[in-house]
C-alpha cells in the first residue's frame, strides 16, 4: 500500500486572498454562508420527489414497467438527496445548528450508505487528496480500471471507456452490502487509519442499514414477489450508482483535471487552495437544472475551497474566486455542458486505457 505523505500550505496568500474576498461577500450582503430556509426548501421538494416516487412504484400501477419507471424515479431522487441534503450536513454546511448537520448527514443511511463512513472516505480523504494516487477514494476502482496516470496499466483497460458506464451501475450495490461493512472492519481507508466509531454510532450503523435494507428489497420482494422485488432494487441501485459516478468523475476524472503523484514515504509540500483548483474542473455552469440537482456540484472547485459553505451560495461565489484566482495567476478550470464534459471524461478514460508509451500525459507532482 502506498505511503502518502504531503504537507499542505493552507494558509499561502492564495488562500488568505480567497478566504477574505469571500468573508466580505457575506459580511457585506448580511448573508448567511449556511443553507438557511432555500436549501431547507429544496430538502422538502427532494423529499416529497422520494417519497411520491416510492409510493408510485409500490402502488403496483403499470405492472412491471410501472414498477421499473418508479425504480429509476426512486434512484434519481436518491442521488438528490446525496447531492443535496447529506453532502452539505455531513460538511457542516446544511445550517449553524450542529445537530441539524449532524441529522442531515445522517440522511445517507436511510438511502443506502453509512454517513460514519463517508465523513472519513469522502470529508477527510477525497477533500485533502483529490486525484492523488493511493489516497483519494473516487479514483480507486479496485483495479477494474485505470483512471490515473500513476496507476498501474494492464492491457485489459482498453476498452474501459465502454464498459466503466455498466460498472458506475454497480457502484452502490457494492456500497450498500460491501464497502461499508468491510471498511468498518478494516478501520482505514488507502493507508490512512480513522478513528473506530462509539457505540451509539456502531448502533445507528446497523439500525439504519436495516431500514434501508427494509425499504429497498424486503418490502418490494413482500408486495410483489423475489423477481419483481429483486428488480425493483437492481433498477433503483443501477440508475443511483451511475448518476453519482458519472456526477463525481465530471469534476475530476476529466482531460482538464490534474493528477498528482507523490513519491513513496517521501514528504512532499503542495498548496493546499492551488491543488484543489488544478485538480477539480466546474461544468455546465450556465445550467440551472443541474445546478439545482446537482447541489452545485457542478461548481466543484468552489465546493473544495469551501466545503463548510452551502452550495445554495456557488454561483454566487465562483466570480470572486475566479477574480482571485487570475490576480493570481493560478488557473480555474471551467469545462463547458454536461455532454461535452461527459465527452471529456469519455476521452479521459480512453487515454488511459491504452499503454502510457502512448498516452503521454504529464503528472503534476
Ligand atoms: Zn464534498
Amino acid at each position: 500500500m502506498k505511503d502518502v505523505r504531503i504537507r499542505f500550505d493552507r494558509k499561502s496568500p492564495l488562500q488568505a486572498a480567497l478566504q477574505t474576498r469571500v468573508d466580505a461577500y457575506f459580511a457585506e450582503n448580511g448573508l448567511n454562508p449556511k443553507g438557511g430556509s432555500p436549501l431547507i426548501g429544496k430538502a422538502i421538494v427532494i423529499g416529497l420527489w422520494l417519497t411520491a416516487a416510492y409510493a408510485f412504484a409500490m402502488s403496483g400501477i403499470g405492472g412491471w414497467a410501472g414498477l421499473l419507471l418508479g425504480a429509476m424515479m426512486v434512484g434519481m431522487a436518491q442521488a438528490g438527496v446525496g447531492f443535496n441534503i447529506m453532502h452539505d450536513g455531513n460538511h457542516g454546511a446544511f445550517s449553524t445548528d450542529k445537530r441539524t448537520n449532524l441529522w442531515m448527514g445522517r440522511v445517507l443511511d436511510l438511502v443506502g450508505g453509512s454517513s460514519y463512513i463517508w465523513r472519513q472516505k469522502h470529508n477527510v480523504m477525497h477533500h485533502t487528496y483529490p486525484n492523488v494516487v493511493g489516497s483519494d477514494d473516487d479514483i480507486d476502482v479496485g483495479g477494474l480500471a485505470r483512471l490515473a496516470p500513476a496507476q498501474p496499466y494492464h492491457p485489459g483497460y482498453r476498452l474501459q471507456h465502454f464498459y466503466m458506464w455498466i460498472l458506475y451501475g454497480f457502484i452502490s450495490v457494492k456500497w450498500n452490502f460491501y464497502d461499508d461493512f468491510a471498511q468498518l472492519i478494516r478501520g482505514h481507508l488507502g493507508g490512512h487509519r480513522f478513528p473506530r466509531p462509539k457505540r451509539g454510532e456502531l448502533v445507528y450503523f446497523f439500525v439504519a442499514k436495516a431500514l434501508f435494507f427494509g425499504w429497498v428489497i424486503i418490502a418490494p420482494i413482500a408486495l410483489f414477489g423475489l423477481a419483481k422485488g429483486v428488480a425493483f432494487y437492481f433498477v433503483e441501485a443501477f440508475t443511483l450508482g451511475v448518476t453519482l459516478a458519472v456526477v463525481f468523475q465530471l469534476a475530476h476524472c476529466v482531460e482538464e483535471a490534474d493528477f498528482t503523484d507523490v513519491p513513496d514515504g517521501q514528504v512532499t509540500e503542495l498548496d493546499f487552495a492551488e491543488h484543489q483548483l488544478n485538480t477539480t474542473v466546474d461544468f455546465a455552469r450556465g445550467n440551472p437544472f443541474v445546478t439545482w440537482y446537482l447541489g452545485g456540484l457542478n461548481y466543484q472547485a468552489i465546493h473544495h475551497l469551501f466545503p463548510k459553505i452551502s452550495h445554495v451560495h456557488y454561483p454566487a461565489i465562483s466570480p470572486i474566486v475566479e477574480e482571485v484566482c487570475a490576480e493570481f495567476n493560478v488557473p480555474y478550470r471551467i469545462n463547458g455542458g454536461f455532454w461535452e464534459s461527459v465527452g471529456s471524461h469519455y476521452r479521459w478514460l480512453k487515454r488511459m486505457g491504452q499503454a502510457p508509451a502512448v498516452a503521454a500525459q504529464p503528472v503534476t507532482a
